[in-house]
């Protein structure tokens, strides 16, 4: 059996299963300061019986340098009390199973890769809520590079109706995540994308943004699939303008673009939990 955490920022979603689509149980529980938070999910995790490998999908910045002394460690994450928290090797010592780690985003990119109907040429896996992360799986391995992907902060061109916001990024302010993710949409317009009514200009200028960042995932890495979740993206048509508005923006250049989508999460909510479990797969066989 295999266990499977999927820590986020709000919560912890924790299953356990055979496969990666064959789910037995799973829980889900608030995250708190890590102490708490990680003892819970080991205690449930524990007894559902033996497992033989945990995966786990978490928030980042992430240690994911297998030679590092610091690999399965958070990085400089801004939520309180959680910069630096060992999480992998937690979980190693309390459950004495290997541990496979990646990014949630990554996690969900391997199993958006892995329900498409054929592989995709290659797939980009953007959540956009309180913050915006992308994950990255191409030739059917999840990119990795000097870290992880840290999509969110790449920094688009303005639109033209929005040149007085500063955005909401601790470090960089106008990047992606501070202009377009769920914090930064109530810091212009006062609630959620969702709950702006139909003809509000919000609607246009998030699709901007999120059009701009499926070119520079089209355009660079020439891949086939963007699969866009998370809170934000739920808004009623948002991912049909991200769409139109790509396609407009690239003006019939990109010589892929007739293969390109941009297309809501196959698994719904269940992409990082299910890339979790894979991660747990692939450290069961070893890999
Ligand atoms: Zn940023």
């Amino acid at each position: 059996m295999l266990g499977a955490i999927e820590a986020g920022g709000t919560k912890f979603v924790l299953a356990v299963g055979r496969a990666p689509d064959d789910i037995l149980a799973r829980r889900t529980i608030p995250t708190r300061d890590p102490a708490s938070t990680l003892a819970e999910a080991a205690e449930w995790l524990a007894a559902q019986g033996p497992l033989t490998a945990l995966g786990i999908a978490s928030f980042g910045p992430l240690v994911l340098d297998r030679t590092a002394a610091d690999w399965g460690r958070l990085g400089n994450t801004p939520k309180p009390g959680w910069a630096g928290c060992e999480i992998a090797g937690f979980f190693a010592a309390r459950l004495g199973v290997p541990i496979g780690l990646d990014t949630d985003v990554n996690a969900a990119a391997l199993a958006e890769y892995a329900a498409a109907p054929r592989a995709p040429a290659g797939l980009a896996y953007l959540t956009i809520g309180t913050g915006i992360g992308g994950g990255l799986v191409l030739d059917g391995r999840a990119v990795h590079g000097t870290a992880h992907p840290e999509f969110g902060h790449i920094f688009p061109r303005r639109h033209p109706d929005d040149g007085a916001f500063a955005g909401v990024c601790p470090h960089h302010g106008d990047c992606l995540e501070g202009l377009a993710s769920g914090p930064a949409v109530s810091a212009r317009w006062g609630a959620p994308l969702s709950q702006l009514p139909a003809e509000h200009p919000g609607h246009e200028i998030i699709a901007h943004y999120l059009a701009e960042a499926c070119h520079v995932l089209f355009a660079s890495l020439a891949l086939e699939t963007v699969v866009i979740g998370g809170g934000v993206a739920q808004t009623p048509g948002l991912i049909d303008r991200v769409a139109a508005r790509a396609a407009a923006r690239d003006a019939g250049y990109l010589p892929g673009a007739a293969r390109q989508r941009i297309i809501a999460p196959r698994l719904g909510a269940n992409a990082g939990i299910a890339g979790a479990l894979m991660l747990a797969a692939a450290a069961a066989r070893g890999a």
